[in-house]
Order: C-alpha cells, then sequence, then structure tokens
C-alpha cells in the first residue's frame, strides 16, 4: 500500500459536506443576504428559504417544523434540551436518569446541574454497550423529571432499545430526550410514532455544515430558553439565524432521506468485509453489541495494541481511539470502560467510521497494514 495515501474513516466524528449541499447554500453566502426575521423583501425570501429547509429537517425525522428549533450544532441542543427541560418541568422533581456511556455533551450538562442541585443516576450498561434495563427501571422514581438516553453511540454504534425506553419513561410521566446525534440521516426515525419529547442533531454527522443542528420539540413539551434575546425560534434560541447554514441543512436532510438505503447496504458491506479481515488477527474481538449495532462503525480491540501510536504514526490514516472531544488527552474511553473493558484493552481499540464516499480498495488498504503490523509485531 502507498503508505502516504489519505484515507478517511472518522465519519462518527465528522463527515464532508457534500457537493449538493455547497451548491445550495452558496446563493446564500451573497445574493441573499437578508434577515430572516426582517419584514421587508429581503427578509421575506429568506425567510421563505429557511420555512423550507426546517420542512426539510422535520420530514426527516417525521416531526411538524414547528416542532425544529435550529441550534449551532448538537452540543448546544442537549445544553438546550436538559437544562431547559428539567428547569421548565421542577414541580415534577429535580431528578435525572441519564446513562454512563453518553457523550461528554450530555454527562457534563448533568454533572453542572448536579452542581446547582439536580440529581443524577448513571446508569450501567451490559458488556455489549446496551443499557441496563432493570437498574433503570429501580431507578425511575415519581420525581424524575427527565431520562436522557442516546439512541445511536458515537464511539461503538450500539443501539440502545429506544422504543422500550421511552415506553418505561412515559408509563412514569417522565420526559424522555434522546441524543440522537448518530442516528438521524443514518436510519429511519419517526417521532411521532415513537412519541419521541426531546430529540437532537448535527448536519455535520451527515454531511452538512458544521455549526448547525437542532432540537426536536414535541407540541406541549415545555423547555425553558437557555439563550435569551429577540425570541427567535418560537422564543426557545434566540440570535439571528445562521440561514446559510440551515438552508445547507436542509439539503442534507433531504438528499440523506432520499438515499438513506442505498448508501446503509454499501457502508453494510464494507464495514463487514473490513470486520471479516480484522477478525482474523489474533486475540481481537468486537466492541458493542453485534446485532445492536449501526451499519457504518466498528470498534474493535486488539489486546496489547496501543491505538494511540497507530494513530500517531499514521496520520494519514483517519481512525480514532476514543471519542473524538477527549482525545487531546490520552485517556482510555469512558464508553469502553463502561462496557467492562480495563484499560489496557480501552487503549488497545480502535473506532473505524466509514462513510459513503469510502470505498472497497481503502477498506483493503487498513486490513493489510493492520493485519501487517498486529500480525508479525
Ligand atoms: C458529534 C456528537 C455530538 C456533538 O455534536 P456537535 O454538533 O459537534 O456539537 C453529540 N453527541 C453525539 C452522539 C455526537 O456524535
Amino acid at each position: 500500500m502507498d503508505t502516504s495515501e489519505l484515507i478517511y474513516f472518522d465519519y462518527n466524528a465528522t463527515t464532508p459536506i457534500d457537493e449538493r449541499v455547497l451548491e445550495s447554500m452558496m446563493p446564500f453566502f451573497k445574493g441573499y443576504f437578508g434577515n430572516s426575521s426582517s419584514n421587508h423583501h429581503f427578509g421575506k425570501n429568506i425567510n421563505k428559504a429557511v420555512q423550507k429547509a426546517r420542512e426539510q429537517v422535520s420530514d426527516l425525522i417525521n416531526a411538524e417544523p414547528k416542532e425544529i428549533i435550529f441550534t449551532s450544532g448538537a452540543t448546544e441542543a442537549i445544553n438546550l434540551a436538559i437544562k431547559g427541560a428539567v428547569i421548565a418541568n421542577q414541580a415534577k422533581g429535580r431528578h435525572i436518569i441519564t446513562c454512563k456511556t453518553e457523550h461528554k455533551a450530555v454527562l457534563d450538562t448533568c454533572k453542572y446541574l448536579e452542581e446547582i442541585g439536580f440529581e443524577v443516576s448513571y446508569i450501567s450498561v451490559k458488556n455489549d454497550g446496551i443499557i441496563d434495563i432493570d437498574e433503570f427501571k429501580k431507578e425511575l422514581r415519581p420525581d424524575t423529571v427527565l431520562v436522557s438516553i442516546m439512541w445511536v453511540n458515537n464511539e461503538t454504534g450500539v443501539l440502545q432499545p429506544i422504543e422500550e425506553l421511552i415506553e418505561i419513561t412515559h408509563q412514569n410521566n417522565s420526559i424522555f430526550f434522546t441524543d440522537a446525534t448518530q442516528a438521524v440521516g443514518k436510519i429511519p426515525i419517526d417521532v411521532y410514532d415513537l412519541d419521541i419529547d426531546l430529540l437532537c442533531f448535527s448536519a455535520h454527522k451527515f454531511y452538512g455544515p458544521k455549526g448547525i443542528g437542532g432540537l426536536f420539540v414535541k407540541k406541549g413539551i415545555k423547555v425553558e430558553t437557555q439563550t435569551h434575546g429577540g425570541g427567535h425560534e418560537i422564543g426557545l434560541r434566540s440570535g439571528t439565524s445562521n440561514v446559510t447554514a440551515i438552508i445547507g441543512m436542509g439539503k442534507a436532510c433531504e438528499i440523506a432521506l432520499e438515499e438513506m438505503d442505498k448508501n446503509a447496504i454499501k457502508i453494510l458491506n464494507l464495514r463487514n468485509e473490513l470486520e471479516t479481515h480484522l477478525l482474523k488477527i489474533e486475540d481481537s474481538f468486537i466492541n458493542g453489541n453485534k446485532n445492536q449495532r449501526l451499519y457504518n462503525t466498528l470498534n474493535i480491540c486488539f489486546p496489547d495494541f496501543d491505538a494511540n501510536i497507530f494513530i500517531d504514526k499514521y496520520k494519514n490514516i483517519a481512525v480514532s481511539n476514543g471519542s473524538a472531544c477527549t482525545s487531546a488527552l490520552v485517556q482510555p474511553s469512558h464508553v469502553l470502560l463502561a462496557m467492562g473493558l480495563n484499560e489496557e484493552e480501552a487503549l488497545g481499540s480502535l473506532r473505524i467510521s466509514i462513510g459513503k464516499e469510502n470505498t472497497y480498495n481503502e477498506i483493503k488498504a487498513i486490513s493489510k497494514l493492520l493485519i501487517k503490523l498486529l500480525q508479525y509485531a
């Protein structure tokens, strides 16, 4: 293999923008510059385009356009969902339930809420990464105001049993929020059918621009704004709309809906091919439930291997160990530790996340390289 070839296998961290998305955005950088809140001609045209994007987003998850709140991405949407819901609904209580394998945006928001007087239960996962339902049921209390459980784990691709969790949560009259940042645009989502209360997403995880995302807020669910000001986004997120990015996210949603099945099949085949090759490496094993797992993610442990050395040495091959957000510090992934891996196993794990632009040749190249490195080390 040409060892300098650039290969991108980090689609769970971010994705390149789709050419058609970029094209849809271009006019709004220059000619169409109005403020979507203005009533004059310049504003009205923009407002129409933003409204269309809101419909494209809501269509992807089967919501109503007015249930979509645009934010700067998933992190902001998570902050709005969790803080906003628990503050607006404190009359029910001040107890929150989440899971140990959540994204840092959820965990750190919960930690902050603990500091200001809320109580949080962090539910364990089984060795396969799936939440411990019995523990979850035990922790639910009359004063549990919010349950926050992610749909797809960004490190392992593990899918949580969302439907069952929602049912149990609603029997307890608690609000259900899901961080669906790795699910939206990749798998079919029907918020209406599943009766989801709050759900967040981010465009740059599905070939849209960075710095734009949103929160779905089911009609009737009370959320207190975390950004006060001019009352944009039905009062939930003040600030002049990031029009260009919103248009791009709308287009990315439309494309995702149209091409989801085609991409899923292609990517699943590539992932399975890679997995078959890499599992031939002695003692290697998959992190996460093999059946309840997103089709694009392979998180694989090679005991006695230092994933960081690999990542440092082959900078032209983009893979990840642990979540990108904590990779500045070489720490074992909190997700893998929660799944019962020891520190060495966690540090010996690689996350290879595949996207629509990967090729069979790239799969062959990384397989060969890893097999060579690990088998004859
Ligand atoms: C990427 C990601 C986030 C953060 O999204 P941003 O839009 O970059 O803030 C949150 N949760 C999950 C599961 C993610 O994969």
